[in-house]
C-alpha cells in the first residue's frame, strides 16, 4: 500500500477508535504477525520478517469495531482479528495486510446470572481474567486451556479449543449459549437467546470455529457450573498404551464423568512424565485421572474407574503426581517449559472414534520415524480429551536440528505437516481438535470437507463477497 493511501486511511481510522488506538511502527505490527505458529517464529530467528498488518487498531466499543469493518469495506482492504496471539495455527497472520484488530479493550464482564449458572462477557476478555471473577462469585467456567494467561473468550470460541477438564464439562463450543458478532459489512447480530431449539438451524456454531472467517466475535453468554466440593486426582501405570485405552474406553463408556483422563504413550511415559509430572518412570502407559463435584458421587465414580484400571493390569501409583500436574499445568505456556526455537516442532493432533485410534496412531508414529530418520525426528503423543465415543490424540512431533535455510526448514516443515494431516484424514480422523486450521492446515480444508466444503464456501461467499475477513485462512482465497 503506497504511504498516501496509507495516511489516508490511518487518518480515518484514527477518527474512530482515536489515534492513540492506531498502530502503525514496524516494531508494534511485527508483534501481531507472530502467534505460537512455528513458521513467523522461524522467520524472525533467521531475521526475516513474517507477513505484518499495515495497521493495529484496538476498538473500544462493538460500534468502533463495526466502523472499522465498514472502513475496511470501502477500501477493500483485510481485517484480521486478534484476540489474545497464543493461537498455534498461525490464524492471526495477516498475509494480505490490512488491519489487525486487537480485542483486548473489549473486556467487560457485562452480567453473572446466578440464577440461570450464566456468565456473558465481552469476547476480548482474558482467560485468566476471567476465571478469577468468576471464582469469586463461587462458579468456574471450566475451560482451562494451558494458555489461559494469554488466551482469550473469543479466542476460545474462534478456535473450538478444548479446557484440561474438557472430558467432564465439553469444549467451548459446548458452554456456548449465545453470540454477538459482527459480520463482514460491519452489522451488528445476535444468534438466538439459547442454543437448543428447534426454531431453524443452529447458527450459533456456524461462528464458532470459524475463526474469524464469517464475523468477529465480541460478546457471547457462557453455562457455567458450581466450584466444585472435591477434585482428586490418581495415577496408574499400564503395561501398554493398548490397556490403558481399553480402560479408558469403559470408563467413558459406562459414561462414570472423569474430569480428565490423560494416558502418556510408552515414549512420552519415559521421557516427558518425569518432566510433566515429576514422576520417575521407565515403561508403560502412565494415566492420570480425575473425577470433582459433590463428595458422595465422587467417591462412586472413583471406585468404580479405579477398579476397572486395575481389571487391566494398572498399577496404582497414588494422588500425588496427579495432583502434581494440576498444580502445574500451566507451567507448559511458559518458558523454559514451553518447546520454541531452535527446535523445530508442532502438535499434529487429531480426535476420531475408538475404534480407529490405535491404527492412526500406529500409522502416524510409524511413518513419521521412518521418513524423518534422517532429521531424528521424536514423535511422541497422549490422549488427554475423552468422548463417549473416542479420544483426542494429542500427538507432537520435535526436530532439535532443523535445517538452517530457511526455505529448506519450511519446505520440510510443510512436508511433515502434509504427512501427517493426510494420515489423519486417511485414518477417519479430522484436521483438527482444538487447535485450528488457520494458515498451517488451511490447504487441507477441502480434503476434509469434500463436496461439503461448498456450504462453507456459499457461507463465505454470502457473508463476505471480496473475502475480506481473515483472508487466506480456512482454505478460503485472498481479497476479492
Ligand atoms: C503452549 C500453548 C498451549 C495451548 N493449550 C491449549 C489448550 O489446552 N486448549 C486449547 O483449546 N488451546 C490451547 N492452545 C491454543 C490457543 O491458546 C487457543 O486456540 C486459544 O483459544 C486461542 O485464543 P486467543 O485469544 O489467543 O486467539 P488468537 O490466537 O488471537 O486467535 C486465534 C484465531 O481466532 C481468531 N479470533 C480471535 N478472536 C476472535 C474473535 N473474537 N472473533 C473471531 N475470531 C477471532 C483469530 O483471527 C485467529 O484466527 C495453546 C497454545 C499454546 C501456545
Amino acid at each position: 500500500m503506497h504511504r498516501l493511501q496509507s495516511q489516508m486511511i490511518k487518518t480515518e481510522l484514527a477518527g474512530i477508535v482515536g489515534p492513540e488506538y492506531v498502530l502503525t511502527e514496524e516494531a508494534d505490527r511485527t508483534i501481531y504477525g507472530v502467534d505460537y505458529f512455528w513458521v513467523p517464529r522461524l522467520l524472525i530467528d533467521r531475521g526475516e520478517l513474517p507477513p505484518l498488518p499495515d495497521f493495529v487498531v484496538l476498538p473500544e466499543t462493538v460500534e468502533q469495531l463495526s466502523a472499522v469493518i465498514r472502513l475496511a469495506n470501502v477500501y477493500k482492504i483485510p481485517v484480521i482479528p486478534w484476540g489474545g496471539g497464543s493461537g498455534t495455527q498461525g490464524g492471526i497472520v495477516p498475509v494480505y495486510g490490512g488491519i489487525t484488530v486487537d480485542l483486548k479493550r473489549l473486556s467487560r464482564i457485562i452480567a453473572i446470572d446466578p440464577q440461570s449458572q450464566t456468565v456473558t462477557a465481552q469476547a476480548g476478555i482474558n482467560g485468566f481474567d476471567l476465571e478469577c471473577a468468576l471464582n469469586e462469585h463461587g462458579f468456574m467456567l471450566p475451560h482451562y486451556p494451558a494458555s489461559v494467561h494469554s488466551a482469550t473468550l473469543g479466542g476460545y470460541l474462534a478456535a473450538r479449543g478444548s479446557g484440561t477438564i474438557s472430558t467432564k464439562y465439553g469444549k467451548a463450543e459446548d458452554m456456548v449459549l449465545t453470540l454477538q458478532v459482527v459480520l463482514p459489512n460491519g452489522d451488528i447480530m445476535r444468534t438466538l437467546p439459547v442454543p437448543n431449539h428447534a426454531a431453524g438451524p443452529g447458527i450459533l456454531q456456524v461462528f464458532v470455529g470459524a475463526e474469524g472467517s464469517y464475523g468477529i466475535i465480541t460478546e457471547a453468554t457462557m453455562r457455567l457450573e458450581k466450584l466444585p466440593e472435591v477434585r482428586r486426582f490418581r495415577s496408574f501405570l499400564f503395561p501398554d498404551l493398548h490397556s490403558g485405552i481399553e480402560a479408558g474406553r469403559r470408563i467413558m463408556l459406562d459414561r462414570l464423568q472423569p474430569l480428565v483422563i490423560r494416558l502418556y504413550d510408552e515414549p512420552s511415559t519415559i521421557k516427558t512424565v518425569k518432566r510433566v509430572l515429576g514422576a520417575d518412570v521407565d515403561h508403560g502407559s502412565y494415566m492420570v485421572i480425575g473425577f470433582d463435584g459433590l463428595a458422595d458421587i465422587v467417591d462412586v465414580q472413583e471406585n468404580i474407574a479405579y477398579d476397572i484400571c486395575r481389571s487391566f493390569g494398572a498399577e496404582d501409583l497414588g494422588e500425588e503426581p496427579g495432583h502434581h500436574w494440576w498444580e502445574h499445568r500451566y507451567d507448559f505456556y511458559f518458558p523454559p517449559k514451553t518447546l520454541d526455537m531452535p527446535w523445530m516442532f508442532g502438535t499434529l493432533d487429531t480426535v476420531c472414534t475408538f475404534d480407529k485410534l490405535e491404527p492412526l496412531y500406529e500409522a502416524k508414529k510409524r511413518t513419521l520415524e521412518e521418513r524423518y530418520k534422517k532429521w531424528d525426528i521424536f514423535y511422541y503423543g497422549h490422549l488427554s480429551h475423552w468422548f463417549p465415543w473416542g479420544a483426542m490424540l494429542y500427538d507432537r512431533f520435535i526436530i532439535e536440528n532443523p535445517p538452517q535455510d530457511p526455505d529448506e526448514a519450511l519446505a520440510l516443515h510443510n512436508e511433515i505437516w502434509d504427512t501427517a494431516v493426510k494420515i489423519n484424514l486417511e485414518y477417519g480422523g479430522v484436521l483438527n481438535e482444538h487447535h485450528g486450521v488457520g494458515l498451517k492446515i488451511g490447504r487441507h480444508v477441502r480434503s476434509q470437507y469434500g463436496p461439503a466444503f461448498q456450504v462453507l464456501d456459499a457461507l463465505k461467499q454470502g457473508l463476505d463477497p471480496h473475502n475480506l475477513l481473515n483472508p487466506g485462512k480456512m482454505g478460503f482465497g485472498p481479497v476479492k
